[in-house]
């Protein structure tokens, strides 16, 4: 569960030219909902993804992931749980184009979890099952300068599971792919999610935010209201 509590973050805190990007986001996401962030250009998304993808923190409020505070810890311990929990998909796919499919989702196992390396053929087995999850399998000796943005996009998407994180942030991954493609991503992200993976996807298209079930607008470093949900059992 993710529990963002009064989040405030300031740009160039102190400075003349300090910004403060978010004014104090509340949210709670529970395990395995798939969830949108929608918002006009400037509106805080990048700001409120990166502090939940741990890559940035924040002035002041709380965040906990499943009860651990992330304000709280080292940059050694937040970098292990991001390592741990968090699997990032970026609209450029962020892929090594030299590197076969296979070497890029290798990326990620070749750091140590907890000081635990896995061998070299138990590792190389894990990214085939990885591929072969994101129907990439066929392809993983494939430079990935050679394969569609869909194909890039399915590689880049095994390479966030290969630790196995419960949850899968995107920003904006369909954001440089046509809507066939997308709608095949998109199936990709319902799978993952279906298999128990918490998914939240940043983006502009309202036909990728239709299919999460929710969707969160953040407007001038704020949310929007949102309609209360019905609890199961209510
Ligand atoms: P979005 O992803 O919704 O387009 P961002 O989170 O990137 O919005 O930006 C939110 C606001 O914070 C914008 O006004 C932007 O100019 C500002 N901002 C983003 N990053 C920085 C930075 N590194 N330094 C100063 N201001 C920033």
């Amino acid at each position: 569960m993710i529990c963002l509590k009064d989040i405030v973050k300031t740009y160039n805190k102190g400075k003349s030219n300090a910004y403060e990007a978010l004014h104090g986001i509340s949210l709670e996401i529970k395990d395995r909902e798939m969830a949108a962030i929608m918002g006009t250009s400037g509106a805080g998304k990048s700001t409120l993804l990166h502090i939940l993808a741990c890559v940035d923190r924040y002035d002041s409020g709380e965040y906990t992931i499943d009860g651990q505070e992330m304000g709280k810890i080292s940059e050694k311990q937040m970098a292990q749980e991001r390592n741990e929990k968090i699997g990032m998909v970026m609209q450029d796919f962020a892929l090594v184009e030299g590197f076969t499919a296979l070497d890029n989702v290798m990326i990620p196992l070749d750091f140590a979890v907890r000081g635990h390396r896995r061998k070299r053929k138990k590792r190389r087995e894990r990214v085939l099952k990885m591929l072969e999850l994101v129907g990439m399998k066929e392809y993983a000796d494939k430079q990935t300068k050679n394969l569609s943005g869909g194909q890039k996009q399915r590689v880049a998407i095994a390479r966030a599971i290969a630790n196995d994180p419960s949850i899968i942030l995107a920003d904006e991954p369909t954001g440089a792919l046509d809507s066939a493609t997308t709608r095949e991503i998109m199936k990709v992200f319902h799978d993952l999610n279906e298999q128990g993976r918490t998914i939240i996807i940043v983006t502009h298209d309202p036909t990728v935010a239709e299919e999460c079930g929710r969707v969160i607008q953040i407007e001038d470093g704020r949310i929007l209201f949102e309609p209360p949900k019905t609890q199961a059992g209510e």
